[in-house]
């Protein structure tokens, strides 16, 4: 028989906001919600489990989020601040496998099949430590998953957030995943949902005893692929960072989003973040990549090639054309949106170096004071006109 692959997936509570109490402990047990300008277009970017209660969530309008909690503490984005951290985390889980692949700036799947053995193949012990060891050594939480794919990680991770630790066996995996909600399954949306519902279908055991046929009507020929989730199965691998180098941000949508302003405003932001954190880590892209998913689930990407940079205007610029593009021709209510830098290279490097563009180099300087500003007093500081 195959051997069993051990997967971990971590996923650090409520990151930017608990990076923001880490470091202004006064905030501790406060609503705290992290984002652009209630007064703009900003959009929430965090918030604290107590600012949750209130209905708040990441992606939702700033606006929105202030009168949803009044009393909620306004932080400003620390871009670089959460990227420092970030970088201590994945240190640590490079302390117990090489096999990483980082999902986002607080979330990575650890492949620890071929390192379980130093643990004396106790892979909760494993779990334990790097937990513990995130504990120690940022003073934040990360909650655990462990499985033996990536599906059931992942969905591990999120069963008792925060500071969770959750095991899923071939044993169990059954019995956990059967009373879930089908929207647990990834690729499951919202209009997904609504029509599982229609035919009766709410739990992940409904649907996995319903015959293929049935599914097809509404999965179209992804029905197979949901069927094997719901029975647990998922032959992903998990791969590192050398096969998968982009710096990417990506948000779904609670309910499908169409207005054309808000999806500018949520990408603006998405930009913003993945060229601070270019910057941050001295990196320049040579290629942008727009992720949209529809209400059906259906995932498109629109990608451009351009010479490498990390300057926010060029990027904003490019992403801008790629957007209009797009609405353009197949606007429609967006589930997930998504922004990706790849072809990525050491900052510097490349023609730039022979031929250098003065409205580049103005462009540069003028990052490099909003990043400074922005890491002294935060991302209101400064906003940069659309
Ligand atoms: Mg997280």
């Amino acid at each position: 028989m195959k051997k069993l692959k051990q997967i971990i997936h971590v996923d650090m509570d409520a990151y930017f906001a608990s990076v923001e109490i880490l470091d202004f402990p006064e905030l501790k047990g406060k609503a705290v919600i992290v984002g652009g300008n209630p007064k703009g277009r900003g959009v929430v970017s965090a918030a604290s489990y107590e600012a949750r209660k209130y209905g708040v969530h990441s992606a939702m309008p700033m606006a929105r989020a202030v009168r949803l909690c009044p009393n909620g503490i306004i932080r400003p984005v620390r871009m670089s601040r959460y990227v420092e951290l970030s970088k201590q985390i994945h240190k640590i889980f490079h302390d117990f496998t090489p096999q990483v692949e980082p999902l986002s700036i607080d979330e990575a799947f650890l492949d620890v099949t071929g390192t379980v053995h130093l643990f004396d193949n106790n892979i909760e012990k494993l779990g334990r430590r790097i937990k513990s060891d995130i504990k120690e050594k940022t003073g934040l939480t990360a909650s655990v998953g462990i499985a033996p794919n990536k599906f059931l990680a992942k969905l591990a991770s999120d069963l008792d957030k925060p500071d969770g630790f959750v095991v899923i066996t071939e044993a169990n995996k059954q019995q956990i995943l059967d009373p879930l909600p089908v929207s647990k399954i990834w690729g499951v949306g919202k209009v997904t949902n609504k029509a599982l519902e229609d035919i009766g279908i709410k739990t992940i055991e409904q649907l996995r005893t319903t015959p293929v046929s049935t599914l097809s009507k509404v999965f179209k020929n992804q029905a197979g692929d949901i069927l094997l989730l719901a029975q647990g199965i998922d032959r992903r691998i998990v791969e590192t960072e050398h096969a998968a180098k982009s710096i990417s941000a990506e948000q779904t949508f609670s309910t499908d989003v169409k207005d054309k302003d808000i999806l500018l405003s949520v990408l603006h932001a998405q930009v913003e973040e993945v060229s601070q954190r270019l910057r941050a880590e001295q990196l320049q892209a040579r290629t942008i990549t727009l992720k949209l998913r529809y209400g059906d689930f259906r995932t498109i990407t629109r990608s451009t090639t351009f010479e490498p940079t990390n300057t926010t205007k060029t990027l904003l610029t490019q992403t801008q054309q790629l957007f209009d593009k797009w609405h353009k021709k197949s606007a429609a209510a967006l589930r997930l949106l998504g922004f990706a830098a790849s072809g990525l290279s050491p900052e510097g490097t490349g023609q730039k170096l022979l031929f250098s563009d003065p409205e580049d180099e103005k462009q540069k300087k003028i990052d490099e004071v909003y990043d400074k500003i922005r890491n002294k007093f935060g991302d209101d500081a400064l906003k940069r006109g659309n």
